[in-house]
C-alpha cells in the first residue's frame, strides 16, 4: 500500500490531542508547514502528491500550478460505532461542498486556477484553500507552489521570474516552514533553482530536505549518487531521491501504487544505488519528514508540559479562591499530568534510541 505520510506520528499526536482532550483543551501542536520549491516542472506536485497517496493534483509539462495551493490535511476519527472516518475534500470557494472523488478535487482546482489568473498560463498569488480530511493523515499544512521560470510565456508579465520568486519566499521565510527543495536530476545539479531559493531563506539548512526527482531520465552513464551523499552541495538535512510518474504515466493513469513498485524496482535494478538505500525512494522521503516532526513535538513537549502545569495552578488558586477544593478535578490534573510525563520521557528516549521504531513502513 502507498506509504502513508506521518504514519509513525499519527499515534503520538493522537495520544497527545487525548490528553489535551481530558483537561478540557482541544489546542495541542502546531505542526510545521511543508512548502514544495523549485524550478517550473521540476516535479514538485508529482511529489507532493505520492507522500499524500492520492492523485488529485494538477501535474504536467506545462505550467500547471499556478496558485499557491494550500492544502490543509484534517484527520476525521473514528465514529462512535467503529465505523472509519470519511475521506473527503473541501474548498474554501465552494463552502459545504464535499468533494468524495479526487478526480473532481484536481478538476476543480484547474477550474479555479483558470478563474483566477486565467486559461494562458498566467500566475497569482491569490491562494487556492484546500481542506482533505481523512482517517490517515496527520494535522498538517502541505503547500505547492508554482514554479521558478524564467522566459514568460502567455499572459505572464515581463518580471514573471521576480514575482515568483517573491510569492515563494512569502511561504518559506517563516521558520515555522519545512522546505522541500526539489531539483530534477536531468538538469544541472549543482545551479539547483530550489536550493538557492532555499538558502535564502535558510541558510543554514535547518529546515530544508532536498529532493532529487526524475532519476530515471538522467543522461546515460551519469547517476545522482555524489548529490545525494552532499559532495555537490551538502545540506544539513540530506537528500533523497525519487521517481515519479512520467508524463506518459499520467497519460495512461498509472496509479500511485504502481509508480511506487516501479520506483522501488527501479532502484534495485541501480547498482549504484544499492548501497544509498536510505536515500532513495518516496517511503525514505515520507520517512525523514516522519523524523523531523517526531524532533519538532520532542521540542514543543517541555513547552506543552509548563502549559498544563500552570493551568493546574490556575484551577487550584480557583478552588481555593471559593474556599473549596474540588478534589476530583484537581486529583484528575495531576494524574494526567503524570501521564504526559512519562509519554515524554517515552517519547524522547524512542527519538534518541530506536529510529526503527520510526519507520512508515
Ligand atoms: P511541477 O511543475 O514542479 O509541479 O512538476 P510536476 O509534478 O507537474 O511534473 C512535471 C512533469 O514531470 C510531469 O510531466 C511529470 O509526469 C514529470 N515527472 C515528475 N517527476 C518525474 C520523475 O521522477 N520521472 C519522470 N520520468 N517524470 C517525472
Ligand atoms: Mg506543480
Amino acid at each position: 500500500s502507498p506509504p502513508i505520510l506521518f504514519n509513525s506520528v499519527i499515534p503520538m499526536v493522537n495520544k497527545l490531542q487525548d490528553i489535551f482532550a481530558q483537561l478540557g483543551s482541544n489546542s495541542t501542536i502546531e505542526l510545521p508547514q511543508v512548502a514544495v520549491v523549485g524550478s517550473q516542472s521540476s516535479g514538485k506536485s508529482s511529489v507532493l502528491e505520492a507522500l499524500v497517496g492520492r492523485d488529485f493534483l494538477p501535474r504536467g509539462s506545462d505550467i500547471c500550478t499556478r496558485r499557491p495551493l494550500v492544502l490543509q490535511l484534517l484527520q476525521t476519527k473514528r465514529k462512535p460505532d467503529g465505523t472509519a472516518g470519511e475521506e473527503y475534500g473541501e474548498f474554501l470557494h465552494l463552502k459545504n461542498q464535499k468533494f468524495y472523488d479526487f478526480e473532481q478535487i484536481r478538476k476543480e482546482i484547474q477550474a479555479e486556477t483558470d478563474r483566477e489568473a486565467g486559461a494562458n498560463k498566467g500566475v497569482s498569488d491569490r491562494q487556492i484553500r484546500l481542506k482533505i480530511y481523512s482517517p490517515n493523515v496527520l494535522d498538517i499544512t502541505l503547500v505547492d507552489l508554482p514554479g521558478i521560470t524564467k522566459v514568460p510565456v502567455g499572459d505572464q508579465p515581463s518580471d514573471i521570474e521576480a514575482r515568483i520568486r517573491t510569492m515563494i519566499i512569502s511561504y518559506i521565510k517563516h521558520e515555522s516552514c519545512l522546505i522541500l527543495a526539489v531539483t530534477p536530476a536531468n538538469a544541472d545539479l549543482a545551479n539547483s533553482d530550489a536550493l538557492q531559493i532555499a538558502g535564502i531563506c535558510d541558510p543554514d539548512g535547518y529546515r530544508t530536505i532536498g529532493v532529487i526527482t526524475k532519476l530515471d531520465i538522467m543522461d546515460r552513464g551519469t547517476d545522482a549518487s555524489k548529490f545525494l551523499l552532499g559532495k555537490v552541495i551538502p545540506l544539513r538535512l540530506g537528500y533523497v531521491g525519487v521517481v515519479n510518474r512520467s508524463q506518459q504515466d499520467i497519460m495512461n493513469n498509472r496509479s500511485i501504487k504502481d509508480a511506487l513498485a516501479y520506483e522501488d524496482k527501479f532502484f534495485r535494478s541501480q547498482p549504484v544505488y544499492s548501497g544509498l538505500a536510505d536515500r532513495c525512494g518516496v517511503p525514505q522521503l515520507a520517512k525523514k519528514l516522519n523524523q523531523i516532526l517526531v524532533k519538532h513535538i520532542k521540542t514543543v513537549l517541555p513547552g506543552l508540559k509548563s502549559r498544563i502545569s500552570s493551568a493546574l495552578i490556575a484551577v487550584a488558586k480557583e478552588h481555593a479562591s471559593y474556599g473549596e477544593i474540588t478534589e476530583s478535578k484537581a486529583g484528575q490534573g495531576a494524574l494526567l499530568l503524570n501521564i504526559l510525563t512519562k509519554y515524554a520521557e517515552a517519547f524522547s528516549s524512542m527519538v534518541e534510541g530506536k529510529n526503527e521504531a520510526m519507520s512508515t513502513s
